[in-house]
C-alpha cells in the first residue's frame, strides 16, 4: 500500500467517525481554501496546504514520498527516538519496516495540535450546550495549549527517522474519533445502568480488558459505583483535555456521566462539585483501540503491522 493511500485512508476514516456533520467539515475545508487564497505571495509558502483536504491538523505524513510502497509499518502510541532506533534494530533482523506510524503526533501534527481542539465545541453543542458558549469556551483553552506546545522540540523523532531512512506519519484525531464513536455504539447497545455496570461494560472491549489486566483498566474517578449513569457522553476526541468550565455546561444540559481517556485533578474536583460522574476508560488502551480501528482498514491491503509503545493489535472485521 502506498504511503499516500495509508494517509488518505486514515483521514477518511476520521471523517466517517467525526461527530461533526459532513457539511460542517466541508465548510472548514472551504474556509482554509479561502484563507490560503487571500494570503499574499510572501505568506503562502508558510501555509500548510494539507489543510485544504485534511480537517485534522494532528494527522500528517511527516516524512516520505506519498508514492512510497509500504510493505510494513511499526506503530505505537508514542514513537520517540527510542522507538525509531528499535525499528532500525528490527529491520536489521529482517523485519520489513518502511514506515513509523505514531499515534501521538510528531513534527507538524504536534506543532498544530491545538487546531483540532475546536471540534470540542461541536461535541458539546451536540449535547445541548449553546454553540456560542461552546465556541467561546474552547478558544482560550486551545490557545493556551498552543502556547504550551510551542517550546517543544517537535521534530526530534522525525529527524531520527530521516537519518535511518524511514518514512514517518502521525495519526491522532482519526483514531480518537474512531474510539469515541465505537465506544458510544458499544455503550448504547449494552446500556449500563450504574457506574459499576459501565466499568464492566467497558471491559467487554478487548483493549480495556487488556488494560485492566495490566493495571490500567477503566475506573470511576468521580461518582459512586452504585450510582446511576444517566446520560452518558463520550469525551475521547478533540486533541486534548478541554476547559473545566465545559463541565458546568454539560452538567446543566443534563449529562450524567462523562467517559474520557484521562482527567486532570482539577477537572475531577470540579466534577465533584457539580455531582457529574467521571469514568476514565484508560488513556493508552483507548488510544490503542482507536489505532486498531484505523489499522483494520490498512492491514488487509497487505501491510505488515508491528506494535510497540503500548499498542496491542486487536483485529475486527471491517
Ligand atoms: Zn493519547
Amino acid at each position: 500500500m502506498k504511503l499516500g493511500d495509508i494517509y488518505r485512508t486514515a483521514v477518511a476514516k476520521g471523517v466517517r467517525e467525526d461527530v461533526r456533520s459532513d457539511a460542517e467539515i466541508q465548510h472548514m475545508l472551504a474556509e482554509a481554501k479561502h484563507t490560503y487564497e487571500k494570503l499574499d505571495a510572501e505568506e503562502q509558502p508558510y501555509f500548510d496546504k494539507e489543510r485544504l483536504t485534511n480537517p485534522y491538523s494532528d494527522t500528517r505524513i511527516c516524512l516520505g514520498d506519498p508514492d512510497l510502497e509500504v510493505r510494513g509499518l511499526i506503530t505505537g502510541i508514542d514513537m520517540e527516538v527510542g522507538e525509531v532506533l528499535l525499528a532500525d534494530r528490527l529491520r536489521e533482523k529482517g523485519a520489513p519496516i518502511d514506515l513509523i506510524l505514531a499515534h501521538h503526533p510528531e513534527g507538524p501534527g504536534y506543532a498544530n495540535l491545538h487546531e483540532v481542539m475546536y471540534m470540542q465545541a461541536d461535541l458539546w453543542a451536540a449535547q445541548g450546550v449553546g454553540i456560542a458558549a461552546a465556541d467561546a469556551l474552547i478558544a482560550p483553552r486551545a490557545e493556551e495549549i498552543r502556547r504550551h506546545i510551542m517550546p517543544v522540540n517537535h521534530y526530534r523523532a522525525i529527524d531520527a527517522a530521516r537519518e535511518l531512512g524511514f518514512a514517518s506519519m502521525s495519526c491522532h484525531t482519526p483514531a480518537d474519533n474512531s474510539v469515541n464513536a465505537f465506544v458510544l455504539r458499544h455503550l448504547e447497545s449494552e446500556a449500563p445502568r450504574t457506574l459499576d455496570d459501565l466499568v464492566k461494560s467497558l471491559r467487554h472491549i478487548p483493549e480495556y480488558a487488556d488494560g485492566a489486566r495490566k493495571g490500567y483498566g477503566p475506573i470511576i474517578v468521580q461518582g459512586s459505583g452504585s450510582g446511576r449513569c444517566g446520560r452518558i457522553v463520550l469525551d475521547m476526541t478533540g486533541g486534548t483535555e478541554g476547559p473545566k468550565e465545559a463541565l458546568d455546561r454539560l452538567s446543566a444540559a443534563g449529562v450524567g456521566t462523562l467517559v474520557g481517556m484521562h482527567y486532570s485533578e482539577e477537572h475531577r474536583k470540579h466534577a465533584e462539585k457539580l455531582k457529574l460522574n467521571l469514568v476514565i476508560a484508560g488513556h493508552i488502551s483507548s488510544d490503542t483501540l482507536g489505532m486498531n480501528l484505523v489499522l483494520d482498514e490498512i492491514e488487509p491491503q497487505g501491510v505488515e503491522i508491528r506494535c510497540v509503545s503500548g499498542m496491542v493489535r486487536v483485529r475486527r472485521d471491517a
